[in-house]
């Protein structure tokens, strides 16, 4: 049921004993949505993005109507402009907002589709008010970030509430630090005009030096500290550390917070991401919190989630899978960073099939100095080449797909995976040897990818932010091709007309212009849109697994619901490698 502010639920009574007539109104009840801040102390990377995401589906399996926002405190508009090697990967929602890798967690754990009011920056805050204060909405007085900016953030925040129980926000960045403080501000203030509905998620990371071999906890009590010189008092507190924080040191951190010690949690290493709703629900963190906020548990429902980790503790024999890219020489951010819907996506369908993925990293560049396939790529028992965008690394990459092309390695192209694997074909199966895609080489005499021509005036005019093709797109799979097996398979798609809709983050396209020649070849076209206007899908005819998609399959793997593609790889593979021990 939905309900906006000033609705109200009727609960009508009727009973056998009493007359007909006296059908009696006995409660009217408003529904009071609750905000819940979660914020992070003493170091940035401490998994507050898989703590916010774990209370958020610990709450929808309790029955509540959820919904998870990452508020960003960087200036950008959206992540759309960022280098994923400086921020991690950017995530694409259904609706079309290049965001924050947090919301792909957010996804994989609840297993819906989130949207634009799922994310947002100071940029956009700023540009907002700004905008505002030209079309004279002020009226004329002088703005004042101090007091104009949490209001906008606020407005944010409010829409929110429309439908949910929860309203669960992320703030980005580590407290403290300076651009941090209007969206404490902000949230001071909703405290101030909600005082029974915002409440407070503080997470702390407690160190264990080498030298002492112990946990300490003073960092995470000064900052909680300087939380509280922002005017706000954390409600729970969640321990990260390497290992579980002992109940003495949880006792410091809850005098530190004005807290009982109940209120207080331990979130250890864990060996999955997954498990950390289970080891906070272990210590009660749904029914503290449903108490603390005033509200009851609807029911239990977690069943799935549990069997699904329990294929993966099952899942003993490896699978490896290479993923070639260029992103990989990290200052802060780790290799996986870049690519964390992939590895996840890889994950989701090797648990599925029980099997244990283990991911080998193929730096591109390495592979274009020399032949070197044999010993980079020797191992792997499939492939994955995912987005990019220039020039560096590409021809490794091509290198790689060659490989995958003539070895019979099962292969999955995602989106330049997709159209690179078709340059390497119209290379080396049709013998154009200069084929390009446009965005490496203008004057190339096969330009089997070029640019979309609607984005031609984009680049021109250096307008960058947000105008790729972006967001869920309806695509046509056709029959009797590998795509269409595994999507109605995995994915009980039907219809005499087969429609899937994925995610895209493109600027080139197939060039149609060659279509026939390389359909003709072998390279089958699989999937367009439903106007056939662009190829979305191109896979091998003589290849046992060999898919090339020009959107993003990764974005909408889940825990519970891998995506076909990624099964359809990893199935592939599991059957090559038993195919290879009768050999
Ligand atoms: N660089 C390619 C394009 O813009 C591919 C983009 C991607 O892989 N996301 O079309």
């Amino acid at each position: 049921m939905t309900l906006s502010r000033g609705e109200f639920i009727l609960i009508l009574v009727t009973s056998t004993s009493c007359p007909k007539e006296r059908i009696e109104v006995l409660l009217m009840v408003r529904k009071k949505p609750i905000f819940i801040f979660v914020s992070g102390g003493v170091i940035s990377g401490l998994g507050k993005g898989i703590t916010t995401a774990s209370i958020a589906l610990l709450l929808q399996a309790a029955g509540f109507k959820v919904t998870v926002m990452k508020s960003d405190m960087y200036l950008n508009v959206d992540a759309g402009n960022m280098n994923p090697l400086e921020h991690g990967e950017v995530f694409v929602t259904e609706d079309g907002v290049e965001t924050d890798q947090d919301l792909g967690h957010y996804e994989r754990f609840l297993g819906k589709n989130l949207g634009r009011e799922n994310y947002l920056t100071a940029g956009k805050v700023y540009l907002e008010v700004i905008e505002k204060e030209r079309r004279l909405d002020y009226n004329g007085r002088s703005i004042d970030a101090y007091f104009d900016v949490p209001l906008q953030i606020i407005s944010h925040w409010e829409k929110l509430k429309r439908g949910n129980d929860f309203v669960l926000i992320e703030m980005g960045g580590t407290v403290g630090e300076y651009q941090n403080i209007l969206f404490f501000e902000a949230a001071r203030r909703l405290k101030i005009k909600y005082p029974q509905q915002v409440f407070f998620v503080h997470v702390v990371y407690l160190p264990i030096p080498p030298s002492l071999g112990e946990i300490k906890s003073k960092p995470a009590q000064q900052s909680i500290t300087t939380l509280n010189t922002l005017g706000i008092h954390p409600d729970f507190v969640v321990c990260r550390a390497e290992k579980e924080v002992d109940k003495r040191r949880r006792e410091k951190i809850a005098l530190a917070a004005a807290l009982p010690v109940e209120r207080i949690f331990s979130a250890p290493d864990a060996e999955t991401i997954y498990e950390v709703p289970l080891i906070l629900k272990k210590q009660g963190f749904d029914r503290t919190l449903l108490r603390v906020v005033g509200k009851k548990l609807r029911k239990r429902d977690l069943k799935e989630w549990k069997r699904q980790l329990a294929r993966r503790a099952q899942a003993k024999e490896k699978i490896k899978i290479g993923i070639v890219g260029k992103y990989y020489r990290s200052g802060d951010f780790s290799l996986e960073d870049s690519y964390v819907s992939v590895v996840e996506a890889i994950k989701h369908a090797s648990w599925f099939f029980k099997r244990k993925p283990e991911i080998i990293w193929i730096d591109s560049e390495q592979l274009e100095r020399g032949n070197r396939e044999e010993e980079l790529l020797g191992e792997i028992e499939g492939m994955i080449v995912p987005g990019g965008f220039g020039s560096r690394g590409v021809e490794g990459k091509i290198r790689a797909i060659r490989w995958a092309r003539e070895r019979q390695v099962p292969y999955l192209g995602l989106c330049y995976g997709m159209q690179l694997a078709t340059v390497e074909f119209a290379r080396h199966v049709l013998g154009w040897k200069k084929a390009n895609t446009t965005e490496i080489d203008e004057k190339t005499p096969y330009p089997v990818i070029h640019l979309m021509p609607e984005q031609e005036k984009k680049l021109l005019n250096r307008d960058y932010g947000g105008t790729m093709r972006l967001g869920g797109w309806r695509c046509w799979v056709r029959r009797g091709t590998k795509t269409a097996a595994v999507y109605s398979r995995f994915a009980g798609v039907k219809g005499r007309r087969m429609v899937i809709t994925e995610r895209h983050r493109h600027r080139y396209e197939f060039n149609n212009r060659f279509r026939q020649k390389l359909e003709k070849a072998g390279l089958r076209v699989a999937g367009t849109t439903l106007d056939n206007r662009i190829v979305e899908v191109v896979e091998l005819e003589n290849h046992p697994f060999f898919v090339g998609v020009q959107f993003h399959p990764e974005f909408k793997s889940r825990f519970l619901a891998p995506h076909p593609l990624f099964l359809g790889l990893i199935e592939a593979a599991i059957k090559r490698r038993k195919n290879d021990s009768f050999r």
